[in-house]
Order: C-alpha cells, then structure tokens, then sequence
C-alpha cells in the first residue's frame, strides 16, 4: 500500500474537483479542508481500511455543525 494516495474529491459546495494528497501513513484522519474554488471548509473524514488495503474517504461540508 503506498503511504501517499492521491484522491479527487468534489467540493460540496461549488462542485469543484479538488486534488488532495493524502497521507495514508498516519492512520485515521480527520480534518477541515478549505477549497481552493470558492474558499469554503470540507470536512474530510478519512479512514484507512487496513485489512481490505484501502482508504475510504468522506467528504461533507460543515454546515450544520456547531462548534
Ligand atoms: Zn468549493
């Protein structure tokens, strides 16, 4: 499994295609992403399946969270 994934990810907001590269090293990940077309945060939720070899990664906007 390489550690370094590169993914295409739809901005939630704009639909813009976004390249992400992404560390699959570290483990799970969590974290806010802003787009580089209209500027507003993607929550991204990454997990990495070890026993499939695969990396699943969940993209919502941050809308309706409360921080
Ligand atoms: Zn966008």
């Amino acid at each position: 499994m390489k550690d370094f994934l590169s993914q295409r990810i739809t901005c939630p907001h704009c639909g813009h295609h976004i390249h992400l590269d992404l560390d699959a090293s570290s483990g799970d990940q969590d974290y806010i992403e802003d787009c580089t077309a209209c500027c507003n945060p993607i929550h991204l939720n990454m997990h990495i399946d070890h026993a499939n070899n695969k990396l699943e990664l969940h993209v919502d906007s941050d809308d309706e969270q409360i921080f």
